[in-house]
Order: structure tokens, then C-alpha cells, then sequence
């Protein structure tokens, strides 16, 4: 663990001990007030912090089951049957595969589709556009890169839980990620019967064992070099922002890890004065602490129109 040092420097593990809120709200002022305020609250701001949840992606067109699955993962569902996990990409990680060839017959589809070959690039371009001469960071819990992909430099991101574009040892035995997508075309490509040849199962260059995604499902997520030079990014970024004029813009970040955005986003807004927080959610998720009065708002409503209004009020 880290601590927190005399100087006011931030790290990523003082900034994760967040606590939820008791007290939130839902907004009762119509909707042109919310925005309203949202853009005002970024316009006044020198830095800004985003925290981008699974919202952000949906709300920007990513999708995961109904129709696109099924042409997507057909041949899955006729291999395994539709039952509990083959209806979407979520619960299609979850089945339990019966040997490594069928898991990368699988898995290379599901990375490739829901990471290197995603493009829904443009709402995020939109938001972008709204910082546009501000000091600008982002925090994201998704592993899809499409912030990356809309033009926003690596060195301003820090993605904690990985990202579909590498794998790792299973056990995590060192700590080394390996970018994979070229070898998830070919596996793809090579694919019968939902399996890959075994040759093409990838191994553990150091103790030969089996490889998984680096994606965070347990303990043995490998945090690489990369990883941490991102990690200590965000804490450069947030000791130097945390006393200047700075909003908290935060996206689709729902209730499934909000111990990574949420309830640090909360504290940080709670603890300084000069923090504001602008939440973007659909349905409860949008709730923002009352104790925050003025400096947070919290905007219910379908996320494509609330970042393009606000983008439209603060470039106007
Ligand atoms: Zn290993």
C-alpha cells in the first residue's frame, strides 16, 4: 500500500478509499437547467478529470447481445446452446469452456469484436471536443479503448482494469501483458468447430502454463509496467488539479465497481470546495450526493443527447 505523504500528492490507492454517499438525490429542475449548470461548471474549469463507466460505451453504440450477438456468435450458440451465457458477450465470457482451444476459439472472436475491431468513435469525439485548451485527464474502468481511438493521447489515460487487446500469464506469474490482436486474427481465421488448432494456443512464456485475458476477473490481473506508469499519471495529474479549478465529469459509471470512479469522485468533491462534479448517468445511477448543493448535478437522461447538448453549450 501507499500512503499519503505531508505534500498533497495523490496517489491511486488514497484516492480508491471513497465511501458511498447516504444522502443522494435525483435532480428536480428541468432538463435545460441541468445542462445549463453542467456546462457552466466546465466552462469555469482549468482541469478536468473524466470517469468513464460501461454507460459511456452503450451510450456511444457499443452492443452486446440481441441480434448483433447472434451474428457475431452464431456458431457459438450452436456449438454450446443458447442457455444461461451464449445470449450476450457478458455472460458468453463466463462459460466454462472444456479445453484451451475451444477458450481461444472463443475468446479471439469476443476481443476482437468487443476491443480492436470496435469503432464507436464518434460520441467520443464529441466529448472531447468540449475540453478543448483545458488540462484533461481520463480514468476508465473500460477495456475497449475507444477514447484512444477518438484521438485522446495514451499518456492522458489511465484504463485500471485492462483492456481487450492483451493477454497475460493465468497465474500472473510475472508481470508482463502481451498484445495479441494480430494472433486473435489468426486464430479466428483458423477456427473450426469452435476450436483453434492446438499449436495456436498461447502459452506462458515463462512457466508454459496456460495465458488468460488481461482483463481484471480475479487476483492474478497482471498490473505491467504500462499499468503503473498510467497509475502514476493520474496521481501527477490529480495532486497538481486537486487545488485548482477543477470538474469531475463522469460517465455511465453505474453501481457494478464503483469503488474505482464513483465513491472517489464523491470524496474528492466532498473534501475540496473548488471541485465540481457533473454525472451523467440513465435511471439512479445519475443520483448525486445532496451534501454537494450547487457543485454537483446529476443529469438523468439518455447519455448521447446530454453529452452533445452540453458540448453544444460550453463550444457556443
Ligand atoms: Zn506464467
Amino acid at each position: 500500500m501507499l500512503f499519503q505523504n505531508r505534500s498533497n500528492a495523490i496517489t491511486f490507492n488514497n484516492f480508491l478509499s471513497g465511501t458511498p454517499a447516504r444522502d443522494y438525490i435525483m435532480q428536480d429542475t428541468p432538463y435545460a437547467e441541468q445542462i445549463a449548470r453542467a456546462v457552466n461548471m466546465i466552462k469555469a474549469a482549468d482541469y478536468v478529470l473524466l470517469g468513464a463507466g460501461a454507460g459511456m460505451s452503450t451510450a456511444a453504440g457499443a452492443q452486446y447481445g440481441g441480434k448483433f450477438f447472434e451474428e457475431r456468435f452464431g456458431e457459438f450458440q450452436k456449438i454450446y446452446g443458447k442457455g444461461p451465457y451464449m445470449r450476450d458477450m457478458y455472460y458468453a465470457g463466463f462459460y466454462p469452456f472444456p479445453d484451451q482451444e475451444s477458450k481461444w476459439g472463443f475468446w479471439c472472436r469476443l476481443a476482437l469484436t468487443a476491443g480492436a475491431d470496435l469503432d464507436v468513435t464518434p460520441l467520443h469525439r464529441t466529448l472531447l471536443s468540449a475540453f478543448e485548451g483545458k488540462k484533461l485527464f481520463l480514468l476508465s474502468t473500460n477495456a475497449d479503448r475507444q477514447f484512444e481511438k477518438a484521438g485522446l493521447p495514451t499518456e492522458q489515460i489511465f484504463a485500471t482494469q485492462g483492456d481487450y487487446d492483451h493477454i497475460q500469464c493465468k497465474r500472473g506469474c510475472h508481470p508482463k501483458t502481451y498484445n495479441a490482436v494480430e494472433r486473435f486474427r489468426e486464430m479466428d481465421a483458423a477456427r473450426r468447430d469452435g476450436r483453434i488448432p492446438g499449436e495456436m494456443v498461447p502459452k506462458c512464456p515463462v512457466c508454459g502454463g496456460d495465458m488468460a485475458m488481461n482483463l481484471r476477473v480475479d487476483d492474478h490481473f497482471v498490473e505491467d509496467a504500462t499499468w503503473h506508469e498510467a497509475e502514476r499519471r493520474f496521481g501527477a495529474f490529480l495532486s497538481e488539479a486537486q487545488d485548482k479549478k477543477l470538474v469531475l465529469v463522469e460517465l455511465g459509471v453505474g453501481f457494478n465497481t464503483p469503488t474505482i470512479i464513483r465513491f472517489p469522485f464523491e470524496k474528492l468533491a466532498r473534501e475540496h470546495e473548488n471541485i465540481s462534479l457533473v454525472r451523467l448517468n440513465v435511471g439512479e445511477g445519475a443520483a448525486v450526493p445532496a451534501s454537494l448543493g450547487e457543485r454537483a448535478v446529476g443529469i438523468d437522461a439518455d447519455m448521447a443527447k446530454s453529452i452533445t447538448d452540453i458540448v453544444s453549450g460550453v463550444r457556443a
